[in-house]
């Protein structure tokens, strides 16, 4: 019988390109299944339309009557859509997003059908929350768990295939009100950040009266034949590959990045960006990245919550649309060993309502100091919660990346180029000087006349930093491909929202003092430019130097997730996240459980399919083909032949024979290594013996006879697709 592996080659001749119906211009389909507030304009009276948009602009609450007749405006929209069905639209502590559909139909008491769709099915649902990740919050016996409307994104309609359902962008939560989601804390850290950030402004604009973080997260992924994909049961079960030899070419020519995209990838991208465009996401950048069959996509930046939903939501459109090619989409952090992993970088900013970028460089000294204002309390947040940023983005996944020489380290710091290093050594060199008004020179800092020095720094910008700042907003490079990025921007949100408040604390103590607004807020800024300098690093991240010099800085470099995660549960993160009302101490807790289960699970799963397919496929191709040759040897023996007539065929005979037992061995012991760590009940216990004794153990080990035999089998009995299959052909 033909492998899997070689009907899906053949199969690659005959794949036909999809035909990809495109629009001649994007606005003609952008936002077209969006619920927005023009098109709520015209399904709405004015008192519900009024009330919906003073939601959206101003969070305030819609009461249940107006909910009513929001549920009727937004089906009657639906419907002219053949919309039938609806559902709350929420991210569960899982990476994806969840649905449960109902239809608008019903019957009423009497029996009779009809259509409808009520104001409390729209404001909030009762999914059973027991089978989504709760971390303990929820007990057995108490499974109910709530979604309530999140009014600020915009409900949607999904297509799938010849169906069409409204989505409702939700938050869930527990019986007991406790977050069991993605979006729920982002929320309140937004919430919390604008309300910092407003007291801050109002020194310099008292015009300022809300504040938004901004969001564009720059998507990487892997595109292969879906046939490739599926000849590979590690690829289906844990989004990787556990095994597989580097091939021959590997990116070594780094000849695909930005080069000219494949076609049927090239199809597949139009085709899924006109279901994103359908959605609203506004996607605006595609190209190829560094490693073979890598590419990118990006967006035009929104407001952090709504990027994040369309963050969500694009991998699922990325990965329905594959099929429908043929293809499949890799989300995973590191899909194939020895080339490039798949970031996220999450670009980040905040923007007032007056249309100012609190991180642009201002025309004028008053803005410079806001700008400098905003850019050092990030430095300063960065630095005092570097744990609680690494943590944020901690997974097994994103293991194999951060620290592997090719993606951000594990250590955070921060990259601002030479320009504003120079601007803050000008301002750190006066310490103990006191600013007085003949520092107006120093205020103003003729930031504004270095664009283009700063354009500079910009361009040729430090690709191994975890978190560089690129003109006029952060880039926080280290963020997972796979992950949600709510998690990341949580944490970095509220951290900046907590140093904007200990800020005004410090900065009214010093005019309480008599000092003028100008020179106190310079003399803060001083402070904490020199309280977090360590954590600024131009140099190559990648570098053994760094490692070591950021040891000598005594800057934090937690390489496994199971550790990171300790950050979330440190009094230190307790006292913030409650502080702002973003996480309770249960939440923490519950989180940090969560997470910990998922690693465990992910690393049980590869350990599970690493055996099965070491005992079940490698193991029997192998003994096929070495008692080939020895059928082989003997039959020259037989011939006459002494051993010099077969002496390459009993080299590999042997060969084969070590890997094999080597193999083996490692197997066992890995399987005996996870019973024990089965047995621990302490989840933290469990999490670090899976990465240690399990993973750290066992994993390379086994796959490095497993490649070996790869490299050394007739290639006609090797089951599954190699590297050069998956990565070079479509
Ligand atoms: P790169 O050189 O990294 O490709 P781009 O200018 O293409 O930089 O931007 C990358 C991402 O950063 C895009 O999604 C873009 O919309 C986003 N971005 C630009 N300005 C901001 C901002 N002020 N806040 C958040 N994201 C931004
Ligand atoms: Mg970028």
């Amino acid at each position: 019988m033909q492998s899997l592996r070689f009907k899906a080659i053949d199969n690659l001749e005959s794949v036909k390109e999809v035909d990809v119906k495109a629009p001649t211009k994007i606005t003609t389909i952008f936002g077209e299944n969006v619920f927005t507030l023009k098109v709520a304009r015209q399904y709405l009276s004015d008192e519900a339309y009024k009330s919906l948009a003073g939601s959206i602009k101003n969070s305030k609450k819609i009461d249940r009557a107006m909910g009513g007749q929001i549920a009727n405006g937004l089906r009657a929209w639906a419907e002219s859509k053949g919309v039938t069905n609806y559902t709350h639209w929420f991210q569960p502590l899982t990476d994806l997003s969840a649905e449960k559909h109902d239809s608008f139909f019903t019957l009423k008491g009497d029996g009779t059908p009809i259509e409808e769709f009520e104001g409390a099915a729209l404001i909030q649902q009762e999914p059973d929350a027991s089978s989504f990740p709760s971390g303990g919050l929820r007990a057995t016996f108490e499974a109910r768990g709530y979604t309530g409307w999140d009014p600020s994104s915009p409900p949607f309609i999904m297509e799938v295939g010849a169906g069409k359902t409204l989505c409702i962008p939700t938050i869930f939560v527990s019986y007991t009100g406790e977050s069991l989601d993605a979006k729920t804390p982002l929320i309140k850290a937004l919430v919390a950040l604008d309300k910092a950030a407003v007291d801050v402004c109002q020194y310099f604009d008292k015009n300022v009266t809300k504040v938004t973080a901004t969001l564009g997260w720059e998507q990487e992924y892997f595109v292969i034949d879906a046939g490739l994909a599926n000849a590979r049961p590690d690829i289906t079960m844990t989004g990787r590959t556990v095994f597989g030899h580097a091939p021959a070419r590997g990116q070594q020519l780094e000849d695909h990045y930005f080069g000219a995209i494949p076609e049927r990838v090239y199809a597949y991208m139009r085709d899924f960006e006109n279901e994103s465009y359908k959605l609203g996401i506004p996607l605006r950048t595609r190209h190829n990245e560094v490693a073979p069959s890598q590419f990118e996509c990006a967006p035009i930046f929104e407001e952090a919550n709504l990027a994040v939903d369309h963050n969500t939501l694009l991998m699922d459109v990325m990965t329905r649309v594959a099929k429908r090619h043929g293809l499949k989409v890799l989300l995973h952090e590191k899909p194939f060993a020895g080339i490039n992993g798949s970031g996220k970088h999450n670009n980040w900013s905040i923007a007032t309502d007056t249309g100012v970028n609190l991180l642009a460089p201002g025309k004028t000294p008053k803005t410079n100091l806001m700008f400098l204002t905003f850019f050092v309390n990030t430095i300063k947040a960065v630095h005092d919660y570097s744990e609680l940023l690494r943590a944020s983005i901690a997974s097994a996944g994103n293991d194999h990346r951060l620290g592997a020489n090719e993606a951000p380290p594990a250590i955070i710091s921060i990259f601002i180029g030479k320009f504003l290093t120079d601007v803050l050594n000008q301002v750190e060199t006066r310490v103990g000087d006191k600013f007085d008004e003949q520092d107006e020179a120093m205020l103003k800092l003729d930031i504004h006349k270095t664009i283009p020095e700063l354009m500079l720094d910009n361009t040729d910008r430090n690709r191994t930093s975890p978190f560089a700042f690129t003109g006029n907003k952060f880039e926080f490079r280290a963020v997972g491909s796979a992950a949600n990025c709510a998690n990341a921007m949580t944490v970095l949100n509220t951290i900046v929202a907590d140093t904007l408040k200990t800020f005004k604390k410090d900065v009214d103590a010093l005019i309480d003092k008599g000092d003028k607004k100008e020179i106190a807020i310079m003399q803060v800024i001083q402070k904490y430019i020199v309280e977090s300098k360590k954590v600024l690093f131009e140099g190559d991240g990648y570098s053994e130097e760094w490692a070591n010099e950021a040891a000598k800085r005594g800057l934090p470099n937690v390489k496994t997730t199971p550790l990171a995660l300790d950050a979330y549960i440190a009094d230190k993160a307790k006292h913030l996240f409650e502080g702002l009302e973003v996480y309770n101490h249960a939440e923490l807790e519950a989180r940090h459980e969560i997470m910990l289960e998922a690693y465990i699970k992910k690393v049980q799963i590869e350990a599970r399919i690493m055996g099965e397919l070491a005992t079940s496929v490698i193991l029997p191709s192998a003994v096929k083909y070495q008692n080939v040759l020895i059928e082989n040897i003997k039959g020259l023996k037989e011939a006459g032949l002494d051993e010099s007539g077969y002496s390459s065929q009993l080299a590999i005979v042997k060969d084969i024979s070590k890997h094999i037992a080597a193999m083996g061995t490692g197997v066992k012991a890995m399987i005996e290594a996870r019973k024990k760590a089965n047995e621990i009940t302490d989840t933290r216990e469990k999490a670090i013996a899976y990465c240690d004794e399990v993973k750290g153990k066992y994993f390379d080990e086994i796959r490095y006879h497993v490649d070996k035999l790869e490299l050394v089998l007739d290639d006609t009995y090797w089951m599954l697709p190699k590297y050069r299959e998956m990565l070079f052909l479509r």
